[in-house]
């Protein structure tokens, strides 16, 4: 079996110098090689988010997928205070989720899936109710939409919360400044932008921030963060037994985007959603946001009338290309095309070609196989608001 294309939001193609960091040399976490790749990495994800002052942040790694850090945030930073939860989609519904087995006092605030928060609304909510912490999504992979870092951690800084983000799907290919937006934590995970395999995550955070945790109780043991911050303040290691394999070949993928430059590596992750978008429109595609508020790693993309989404996953599928369909209220009717990992623009356009082939032959309705030679166009060319001339003419 040849290699599937993974143009999923992660897991990615990862680089082939990972496949051999993953079969390095057998270390113990307890002696000082650890400590080497430890402090190693964590270095590398300071320069990743292009923080300044480095001396007042620290990074933990976690043996855990990206939830395994936003549970780690939500269960350690808030203690007996308040949190708020903004969400826009899944992604935030599931900060909300995790919130509320930790904390008592969790607030939501919500809009529908895929659409943009009113700020005027959260600073609103901020002045009648005492609020300590603001956690949101900053990439909601759902819809591919790019929350507004700067505005919240405004709100929060002047009402006095600390803001927690959820950057799974995001570090490693827009730029965050956790300096100026005010960010106490951002969580992030191996397996997205930043090119390696899956199974760890990490947190990102101001070191007097840390340093309180201490005062909190955390209803866990394995995802304390107190804890995580003491074994690497203390001993340059982690508390419990690492995936080792897997610290290695992150440390590769780290040391890979920062040889490549941070800035080029966010500008190629865009140049390829750029060429991926403008061949998605070429094809009629309608995509499920303003681009403008479109994060570099995926495309959503509305599934075309009398299509189902299914088939083409499937389809695509035979030709070893994976793409991803959508989630809970946008089930049946987006499909989602990343562009992480490793990946070459010839990659890209045997995708789109072999997109439209697969959608051309999903608009052959049964009688016009007869017909081989039919022009298959002019269904695709439906916008959606023109849904009604579609049904006057099937009717
Ligand atoms: C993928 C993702 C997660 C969950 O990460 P896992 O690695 O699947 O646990 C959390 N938040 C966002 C925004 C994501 O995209």
């Amino acid at each position: 079996m040849g290699k599937f294309l993974l143009f999923t939001p992660g897991p990615v193609n990862v680089a082939d110098n990972l496949k051999d960091a993953v079969s390095k040399l057998d270390i113990c976490h307890r002696e000082i090689e650890f400590n080497e790749l430890l402090t190693g990495i964590e270095q590398k994800l300071l320069s990743l988010l292009q923080i300044k002052k480095r001396h007042r942040y620290r990074a933990v790694v976690i043996t855990g997928s990206g939830t395994a850090a936003n549970e780690s945030m939500l269960s350690s930073v808030v203690g007996k205070g308040s949190v708020l939860i903004l969400s826009n989609g899944e992604f935030g519904e599931r900060l909300y989720k995790t919130s509320l087995i930790h904390n008592d006092q969790t607030h939501l605030m919500e809009v529908p899936w895929g659409d943009v928060f009113d700020p005027r609304v959260i600073e609103a909510y901020l002045g009648r109710n005492r609020i300590n912490v603001i956690a949101m999504v900053h990439h909601e992979t759902c819809s591919g939409m790019l929350n507004p870092l700067a505005e919240i951690g405004a709100l929060a800084k002047a009402h006095g919360a600390i803001f927690v983000v959820d950057g799974v799907s995001s570090v490693g290919a827009e730029p965050i400044d956790m300096e100026s937006c005010n960010i106490a934590f951002c969580s992030s995970s191996s397996s997205k932008a930043i090119g390696a395999y899956p199974g760890l995550s990490f947190v990102i955070g101001q070191e007097k921030e840390f340093k309180k945790l201490k005062a909190h109780k955390a209803n866990t043991t394995y995802l304390n963060l107190a804890t995580f911050y003491e074994f690497l303040e203390t001993r340059s290691q982690t508390p419990n037994t690492p995936a080792m394999p897997l610290f290695h070949a992150l440390d590769q993928a780290l040391t890979n985007i920062l040889s490549e430059g941070v800035t080029k590596r966010f500008t190629a992750i865009l140049a390829r959603a750029g060429q991926l978008r403008r061949g998605m429109r070429k094809l009629d595609l309608e995509f499920l946001i303003d681009e403008r508020d479109m994060c570099s790693i995926l495309t959503t993309v509305r599934v075309p009338p009398s299509i189902n989404v299914g088939d083409i996953r499937r389809r695509l599928r035979e030709k070893s290309i994976i793409i991803y369909e959508g989630k809970g209220c946008f089930q049946g009717k987006v499909f989602q095309v990343g562009n992480i990992g490793e990946m070459s623009a010839l990659d890209i356009r045997f995708f789109l070609r072999t997109l439209k082939d697969v959608l051309l032959t999903l608009q052959v309705e049964p009688e016009d196989l007869m017909v081989p030679v039919m022009p298959l166009r002019p269904v695709l060319l439906l916008a959606p608001d023109n849904h009604d001339v579609l049904a006057s003419v099937a009717s």
